[in-house]
């Protein structure tokens, strides 16, 4: 609704003048897909494909879903209008709605809103740190302050093919005492057993061995280094093994940005790189990083903070007769084409009705037409935070205003 929109808009418009300054470039891919490319690249076994996906058939029997995340559409694009071939790093960015299925709750709706963005073409842990960098960077425009970066690494396909063995033998002796769905998963998918969330299974997932201790000394290296950079940049973080973020196209870093601003739902952002992706859906090798923010959850926050307030009205205009409404509709005119906003209703109404109105709508300044101005040649101007009010020569309001909204 309006009342709130606003916060949203200032949410997205700090986002892109974040990621400009960072040099990425919007892409916009549709929301819907087939649903072929969600099984393949967020995995078979995850509660997104299992549970939470909205997928339909089209009329020519197509199944097609709505997109519940969109790196995997952001890759597909890229392989599908070929950008590899340019050569380079390319950094995307987005933003706009996703479907899950989940239990709606305070920051966990079935249709959300996520800001993303991803670099394509560089696995150099320059760019996961630089990219944490801007996100920081985002957050602080933003007011907020209390919020913790969580970074894990998942490794490989090669390290990861010691450690799963090495999980599985772990999970074996312990899941018959664990849920359902864990049960299944240490058969199907041990990794994902991480993403439980029943209560009873927690303090045996905390004695599971983590994927830390089992990386091949060149993710080693990687994460070493992404850590390195992060402290280059002068960034707080936190290392969580059990940080494996419920998609499966993850390799390496993965990360999260919680928020003490919100409640239960407190993960504000997360994401991780991704490097074996673009070949999962038929393109050349291509590394990749890249993360959503939950737009809800940070909206929520920002609320929080209690930071930024809607953008006022600059003026207010208020005809008092018949011959005053031409030149109102004039001025309001003026100031419209010289950037300033500027409101003027059409009913006739008492002045003091009027003035109510200016202050419903939060406006600067009223200016004030009547018979005794239109005789003298000057409005009255009246600054509505002072209570002070001018005679300003008509000709000479929009420049008045103008330079007055500029000393607020
Ligand atoms: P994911 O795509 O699962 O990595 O999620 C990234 C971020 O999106 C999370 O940290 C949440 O902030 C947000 N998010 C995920 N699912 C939902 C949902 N159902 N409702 C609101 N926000 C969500």
């Amino acid at each position: 609704m309006p009342v709130e929109t606003w916060r949203w808009q200032k949410v997205e418009d700090e986002s892109r003048w974040v990621f400009a300054a960072y040099n990425f470039l919007e892409i916009r891919t549709p929301v819907l897909e087939h649903t072929d490319l969600f099984a393949r690249s967020v995995g078979v076994d995850t509660d997104i494909v299992t549970k939470e996906m909205y997928t339909f058939q089209d009329r020519d029997n197509d199944l097609l879903t709505l997109r519940p995340e969109a790196t995997a559409s952001v890759v597909r694009a890229y392989i599908e209008h070929s950008l590899y071939n340019e050569g380079g790093v390319h950094k995307l960015y987005y933003m706009g709605p996703m479907f899950r299925r989940e239990r709606p709750q305070k920051g966990r709706y079935r249709q959300f809103s996520q800001i993303g963005a991803e670099v394509l073409g560089s696995d150099h842990p320059a760019i996961d740190a630089e990219v944490l960098e801007m996100l920081v960077l985002l957050l602080e425009r933003l007011g907020l302050k209390d919020f913790a970066l969580l970074i894990n690494s998942v490794g490989c396909p090669a390290c990861r093919h010691e450690y799963l063995k090495k999980l599985g033998q772990a999970l074996d002796n312990v899941k018959g005492n664990m849920c359902e769905d864990c049960r299944r998963r240490a058969g199907t998918n041990p990794l994902r057993v991480f993403d439980c969330k029943v209560e009873a299974d927690q303090p045996i997932i905390e004695k599971l061995p983590h994927i830390l201790d089992y990386l091949c000394p060149e993710c080693l290296q990687h994460f070493e280094s992404v850590k390195a950079e992060l402290g280059q940049r002068e960034i707080k973080f936190a290392i969580e093994p059990r940080l494996v973020r419920g998609l499966d196209y993850y390799t390496r870093t993965t990360f999260e940005i919680t928020s003490g601003a919100l409640g239960a739902q407190n993960a504000l952002l997360g994401g991780g790189r991704y490097d074996g992706l673009s070949e999962m859906l038929g393109g050349p090798p291509t590394p990749g990083f890249g993360f959503a923010i939950g737009e809800d959850r940070l909206v929520l926050a920002v609320e929080q903070a209690a930071h930024f307030k809607p953008e006022p009205i600059a003026a207010f205009i208020v005809w008092m007769s018949h011959e005053a409404l031409l030149p109102a509709v004039t001025l309001a005119r003026e100031l419209r084409r010289q950037n300033m906003s500027a409101e003027i209703l059409y009913d006739a109404m008492k002045m003091k009705k009027s003035m109510g109105l200016a202050s419903k709508f939060n406006a600067r300044f009223a200016i004030i037409i009547g018979e005794n101005e239109l005789a003298s040649g000057r409005y009255q101007v009246k600054d509505m935070g002072t209570g002070q009010q001018e005679e300003v020569e008509i000709s000479r309001v929009a420049a008045y205003l103008s330079d007055a909204l500029k000393k607020l």
